[in-house]
């Protein structure tokens, strides 16, 4: 076809239309139509179709310049009268039959063989290339208005230099208007030393494929890092074409910054934490010293047990007690290793101090070795932990054996006489008021008799003093031997006596009183001057219904002494 000719070869060779041409453009798709003094005189199949005719005559016979529109109508009549010659194809609207148009490439043929203004028509629908150059504009638009609206620098670079650049691009780089940047070479953005590396060696540049990290430059010099991707673009021209896209990091790098601060400070942080529980570790490992010293220091045994009364540990004084060594006891119980007890007194006590007050106090006796025994007061406290939750006990013990038999002899002298060893006065007087109170409350008999030797005086004037004394203890010593344990026997002064016989109704108290009065007259006491005997005389007085108190039977058994005394001495006489 000759429309695929140059108008070049065209004008070289030139169309030459016989009479059968049109059925030869039969083939054509193209509307092929032929026209003289601009009047359609044939048209091809593919032109009535195009023109939405449904036969030939319908468009013979037209003026060709109403089947096209607008403007050109003029200018198509003078060309098809041949007046005016276009060798190239030009766009134009076609018009249908019903008012509709098109789009066509048209071109015009001089056909002077077949008559002076005879010319060959063909028009190309080129409506379809219109829609898909508008379709590529308007999505050109698009992406023009996005890139535009976009939140990073975008630019082109045709042959190094800045083609275009968007809002934001004009923006992060400080300046006002896109024409600051266009034309401009595009290494020019770039601060420092990036500026001659995209000078020289961009390529490089476009082969990263990635995104680079790279500092640029703003109008006013200052720098600021970002992070630069360059794509190459499909170029039509012999220089490179690419698109640079670049994304303000400053944000993002003072934020790294301030994480590596922070991690920093972290770091530092648990450098000094690690010190400082070192420190404490080594504190710690110091108190356990010293409190340990601070046990071993203490001269009274120390020990600590769990909960459930195992002994954890224990200080020098009570290994030194019990002759254990350090680990000998631990894990074990009281129970298991001290006599029974001493292990039921102090498991009580821990479990009333568990329960109760935290700290106790008892006294009780120890066995440390088959033949000895102690007598200790333990202090209990209940060690906690933070939580305040009972972890054991600690018991500290002090031996007070000592004391106990200090105890014993002061009390012992309290209430014995010096020179017999049985009741003083006072004693006597105490334990017999309470028999009194006894057998009142259970209405039990009970007697009580006053002794007093005869004739004492003589013994005094005759052998000496001394050896009254010994008269004295000697009394005192039959009176112990015969009367029982729980009877009450004490010296009231001097060479007088009296003895409370408990259960005892008059006539029993009257046999002992008999015993004890030949026993006394018994006794045989060797002196310087010879053998020393002597008598007693005894008073009895039963307890009866009116006797609230010791003092009023004593007075009777006084009395019966008496009246013993005045009928001869050497007599028992009941009151
Ligand atoms: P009676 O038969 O009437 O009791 O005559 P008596 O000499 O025993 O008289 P009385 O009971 O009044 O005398 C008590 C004497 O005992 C008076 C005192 O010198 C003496 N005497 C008192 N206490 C002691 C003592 O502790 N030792 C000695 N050796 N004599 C004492
Ligand atoms: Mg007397
Ligand atoms: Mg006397």
């Amino acid at each position: 076809m000759g429309s695929r000719e140059t108008p070049a070869e065209r004008r070289r060779k030139g169309p030459r239309f016989g009479a059968n041409f049109m059925s030869v453009l039969e083939v054509s798709r193209e509307l092929v139509c032929l026209c003289g003094e601009g009047l359609v005189i044939d048209i091809n199949s593919a032109g009535i179709a195009m023109l939405g005719a449904e036969n030939g005559e319908q468009v013979v016979g037209r003026a060709f310049r109403n089947l096209v529109g607008g403007d050109y109508a003029g200018v198509i009549d003078d060309l098809l009268h041949l007046k005016e010659i276009e060798d190239s194809a030009f766009p134009i609207k076609i018009v249908h039959l019903d008012g509709g148009t098109f789009e066509a490439e048209l071109q015009i043929h001089p056909a002077r063989e077949l008559g002076p203004a005879y010319a060959v028509v063909t028009a190309r629908d080129i409506s379809r290339q219109g829609h898909l150059a508008r379709t590529a504009r308007h999505s050109e638009d698009r992406f023009q208005a996005l890139v535009e609206r976009s939140m990073h620098l975008v630019l082109l670079c045709h042959g190094g230099r800045i083609g275009y650049i968007n809002a934001t691009g004009v923006k992060v780089l400080g300046g006002n208007d896109p024409s600051q940047f266009v034309g401009i070479p595009v290494s020019e953005i770039f601060a420092g030393e990036y500026r001659e590396i995209v000078a020289s060696d961009l390529p490089a540049l476009l082969d990263e494929g990635g995104v680079v990290p790279m500092r640029l430059a703003r109008l006013d010099g200052s720098a600021f890092d970002a992070q630069i991707k360059a794509t190459p673009l499909p170029s039509r021209g012999a220089a490179p074409e690419y698109m640079v896209e670049a994304r303000d990091i400053t944000g993002q790098i003072r934020a790294v910054a301030a994480l590596r601060h922070m991690n920093d400070t972290l770091e530092q942080q648990v450098v000094a934490r690690t010190h400082e529980l070192a420190e404490e570790r080594f504190r710690a490992v110091e108190a356990r010293a010293f409190v340990e010293s601070l046990l071993e220091a203490v001269p009274n045994p120390l020990w600590w047990k769990d909960i459930d009364g195992r002994y954890l540990g224990y200080n020098g004084a009570f290994r030194e007690l019990h002759q254990i060594s350090a680990t000998d006891w631990v894990g074990r119980t009281t129970a298991e290793m001290v006599n029974a007890e001493f292990a039921a007194i102090s498991a009580k006590a821990d479990v009333k101090a568990l329960a109760d007050t935290g700290r106790i106090q008892f006294e009780a006796h120890l066995e440390v070795a088959p033949e000895k025994a102690l007598d200790v007061v333990v202090n209990k406290t209940v060690w906690r932990a933070r939580d305040k939750r009972p972890e054991g006990v600690i018991g500290v013990m002090l031996d007070i054996t000592e004391r106990k038999r200090m105890e014993a002899e002061l009390r012992r002298l309290a209430t014995t006489d010096v020179l017999t060893g049985i009741f003083n006065r006072r004693h006597f007087m105490e334990m017999a008021r309470n028999e009194v109170d006894r057998a009142r409350r259970h209405g039990r008999p009970m007697v009580a008799l006053m002794l007093d030797i005869d004739h004492f005086k003589r013994i005094n004037d005759t052998y000496g003093h001394p050896v009254g004394d010994v008269a004295i203890k000697a009394l005192a010593d039959v009176c112990t031997e015969i009367v029982r344990h729980e009877d009450v026997l004490g010296r009231l002064g001097g060479e007088e006596f009296a003895i409370v016989l408990t259960e005892t109704d008059l006539d029993g108290a009257l046999l002992v009183a008999e015993r004890l009065r030949l026993a006394v007259a018994a006794i045989r006491i060797p002196a310087e001057q010879g053998i020393v005997a002597f008598t007693t005389s005894i008073g009895v007085a039963e307890r009866l219904e009116t006797d609230t108190t010791i003092d009023s039977m004593l007075s009777r058994a006084d009395m019966a002494l008496y009246s013993a005394k005045r009928s001869g001495r050497n007599k028992v006489a009941v009151g």
